[in-house]
């Protein structure tokens, strides 16, 4: 396996560098003998994802994924287009929304898996989230030009799709778009960070309340990557003990930001909890370097998220 992607790379995935050979050899091969290959987490410009919906489905067929789980934050926008193109390349594609939670100042974020995108308190919740985004960008923003950073809220709206929920990876796409800094990391390492003075937070549902709504919805929840380490604190298993007795199904398990016995750990707390456990790649188009299919689901876990979401 190559492991980069060659410069001008359309896709930012596994099998970049050989995708008229590997990859349709990987599917041929997975329907002959039914292994399906399962990512249930990634992003479009539906929220800070850089690719549209319809082409992160491409990527996710020419990385030879069957399924695929598109999971904007906050957002359920990007599904219909993201649904239509799957089933053009004939594979499924799972509705999902990356909820973002917080309970004293730690940002805890939930993947709901087929909820009903019009459940009044889903949307409620949603909605609230969107605008404190919103001001929040806003705040943000003249934060880092008060100080002289050389950035406009003008910029970073420029950077959003209409309708999209806007997020700190949007000011820094402004400041590469201006020239300013080379990528979106340098951004967040300078000045986007949850240490860093210009951050801002916005509303976000405590994490047991979301399980309940999302459960109310139809929907399955799943904490995501609860053991990165690049954001600040880790999730506690006290906390996911919480959201386990509100209703919570699974545990992103296998992700690029944990450690290995973070992996081992929370496997365990899976089981223990009588929980599900999945892995994804938490994929942003080029906004990060994680490329789709990089984690995978087992089937037998999809099954049980199949079986419990009722929302769509
Ligand atoms: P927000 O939801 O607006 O607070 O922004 C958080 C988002 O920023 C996360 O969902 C990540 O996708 C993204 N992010 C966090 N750290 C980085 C980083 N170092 N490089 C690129 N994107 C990042
Ligand atoms: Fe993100
Ligand atoms: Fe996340
Ligand atoms: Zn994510």
């Amino acid at each position: 396996r190559v492991l980069m992607n060659p410069p001008g790379a359309r896709c930012h995935h596994l099998y970049a560098s050989t995708p008229g050979k590997v990859a349709p050899a990987r599917a041929v091969f997975a329907r002959h003998y039914d292994l399906r290959v399962i990512d249930l987490h990634a992003h479009s410009t539906a929220s800070d994802g850089t690719e549209p919906p319809a082409q992160v489905v491409a990527c996710a067929v020419e990385a030879g994924l069957t399924t695929l789980a598109l999971t904007d934050h906050d957002t359920t926008l990007g599904w219909d287009e993201a649904t239509a193109a799957a089933r053009r390349h004939g594979i499924r594609l799972v509705p999902g929304i990356e909820v973002s939670c917080s309970r004293r100042h730690q940002s805890i974020h939930l993947l709901a898996y087929l909820p009903d995108p019009t459940h009044p308190d889903l949307v409620a919740e949603l909605e609230r989230a969107l605008h404190s985004r919103d001001t929040r960008l806003d705040a943000m923003v003249a934060k880092m030009a008060a100080d002289g950073i050389p950035v406009t809220i003008e910029e970073v709206r420029a950077q959003v799709e209409p309708g999209a929920t806007p997020g700190r990876p949007h000011i820094a796409d402004a400041l590469v778009a201006s020239g300013v800094i080379g990528h979106r990391d340098e951004a967040f390492a300078r000045w986007l960070g949850g240490r860093s003075p210009y951050y801002v937070e916005h509303y976000a549902p405590d994490p047991v309340r979301a399980v309940e709504i999302v459960r109310a919805a139809g929907g399955v929840p799943v904490i995501a990557h609860p053991r990165s380490v690049n954001r600040g604190r880790v999730v506690s298993d006290e906390l996911i003990e919480e959201m386990a007795a509100a209703g919570l199904v699974g545990i992103e398990v296998d992700h690029r930001d944990h450690p290995a016995d973070a992996v081992a750990h929370l496997a365990d707390l899976a089981r223990v909890l009588g929980l599900v456990a999945t892995g994804s790649s938490d994929y942003h188009g080029t906004g990060k370097l994680n490329r789709i299919g990089e984690r995978t689901t087992s089937p037998a876990a999809l099954e049980v998220i199949e079986a419990l979401g009722t929302g769509t």
